[in-house]
C-alpha cells in the first residue's frame, strides 16, 4: 500500500484579527502548497481537514508552526493513499462550529474539564454519568460511544434547545460530551456549564485521538467514525468490531453511506450496494420519483425502465 499521503485534522480556537484577509491568504498558500482540503476560519479561530503527500503536510505543519497564533496547534494525523479530497477549499465563516447561541461560548474562558483517553474510558464507566453524542444524528448512526444519548436532532445547532427541553435526563449527574474531532465539544460543553450543569467533561482530542490511543484503543466504541472527507468513516476501536449501522432499506447490518439522489433530498442513508441500485438510491418513494433525480440520469434509465422498476418496488412493499 502507498501510504505517502496523510490526512490532517486540527482545530484552534484563538482571536484571528482580519480574519476575512488571513482566509484569502491562507487559500493562496494552501493552494501553492498542492494540499487539498476544506478549512474554515473565523474571528474566533481555525478548523480544518487537508490531505496532500508527506512532504506537503509537513511544510504545511511548519508554516502553521511558525506562526505565534498557531504555534501550539495539535494535528490529528492520518496516513492515507492519496488525496481524502478533491479541492482546496478555505472559508470564512461568523463561526467555526455553527451553533448560533444566544450568548455565544469563548471556549478559552468557558469549556468543560479535557479528559485524554484513558480518563475518558474511566469516565465513562462511572455510575451517574451520562455521555452524550455532540454530532449529527447520521454521524451518531454509523458509530458511537457504547451507552450514549443520541439526542434526537438532525443538525448539531439543534443541540442547546435540544437539551433544554430534555434537562432531566442531565441534572445531577456526571456529563460526558464527545464529538470527531474535539472542536464541537469545546463550545457544547462550555454552554452546558453556563446553562448551570457543574460536573461536565470532554473528550480531549475527540474521537480519532481516542481510536489512536496506544492504551485504550478504541474500546467501547461500536461501529465506525464518520468523516468530512471522501474517506467517508475511519475505524476507531482496534480491539473488535461491532456493527451498529442500520441498511436504510432491509435494515440489516451496514457501514456504507449513499446520499439520496434526489438533489433536494440528499439525506445520507446506509445501504448496501444491492440496495442502492433496487431503490434507485434513493430514501423514498417521492425521491424516487422526484424529477431530477441522479440516480436515474446516472444510469441513463427510460421512463418506461423506471416505471418498471418503481412498480416492482410496489409489489415487493405489498408482499412484505
Ligand atoms: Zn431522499
Amino acid at each position: 500500500m502507498n501510504q505517502d499521503y496523510r490526512v490532517l485534522l486540527y482545530y484552534k480556537y484563538v482571536d484571528i484579527e482580519n480574519a476575512e484577509e488571513f482566509t484569502q491568504e491562507h487559500l493562496a498558500f494552501c493552494k501553492e502548497l498542492g494540499l487539498k482540503g476544506r478549512i474554515l476560519i473565523a474571528t474566533e479561530g481555525i478548523n480544518g481537514t487537508v490531505s496532500g503527500t508527506v512532504e506537503q503536510t509537513d511544510a504545511y505543519i511548519a508554516h502553521m508552526n511558525a506562526n505565534p497564533l498557531f504555534a501550539d496547534m495539535i494535528y490529528k494525523i492520518d496516513e492515507a493513499e492519496g488525496h481524502a479530497f478533491k479541492k482546496m477549499k478555505v472559508r470564512f465563516r461568523p463561526e467555526l462550529v455553527t451553533l448560533r447561541l444566544e450568548n455565544d461560548v469563548d471556549p478559552n474562558k468557558t469549556t468543560g474539564k479535557h479528559l485524554k483517553p484513558k480518563e475518558f474510558f474511566e469516565a465513562m464507566q462511572q455510575e451517574n454519568t451520562v455521555v452524550i453524542d455532540a454530532r449529527n444524528d447520521y454521524e451518531f448512526d454509523l458509530g458511537h460511544f457504547r451507552g450514549s444519548v443520541r439526542p434526537d436532532i438532525n443538525t448539531f445547532k439543534e443541540l442547546p434547545q435540544w437539551i433544554k427541553e430534555n434537562k432531566e435526563k442531565f441534572e445531577g449527574k456526571k456529563i460526558l460530551t464527545y464529538c470527531t474531532g474535539g472542536v464541537r465539544c469545546e463550545k457544547f460543553s462550555g454552554w452546558l456549564l453556563d446553562e448551570g450543569f457543574e460536573d461536565v467533561s470532554q473528550l480531549d482530542g475527540g474521537i480519532v485521538t481516542y481510536g489512536k490511543d496506544p492504551e485504550v484503543q478504541g474500546e467501547l466504541w461500536d461501529g465506525q467514525c464518520y468523516v468530512f472527507d471522501d474517506r467517508i468513516s475511519v475505524t476507531v476501536n482496534q480491539k473488535e468490531h461491532v456493527i451498529v449501522g442500520r441498511d436504510h432499506f432491509s435494515g440489516e447490518p451496514c457501514e456504507r453511506y449513499v446520499n439520496c439522489a434526489n438533489p433536494e433530498c440528499n439525506k445520507k442513508i446506509l445501504s448496501s450496494e444491492v440496495n442502492e441500485h433496487r431503490y434507485l438510491r434513493s430514501c423514498s418513494s417521492e425521491c424516487r420519483e422526484h424529477p431530477r433525480n441522479r440516480y436515474i440520469a446516472e444510469h441513463g434509465l427510460s421512463e418506461e425502465e423506471v416505471s418498471e422498476r418503481l412498480e416492482a418496488i410496489r409489489e415487493e412493499a405489498q408482499v412484505n
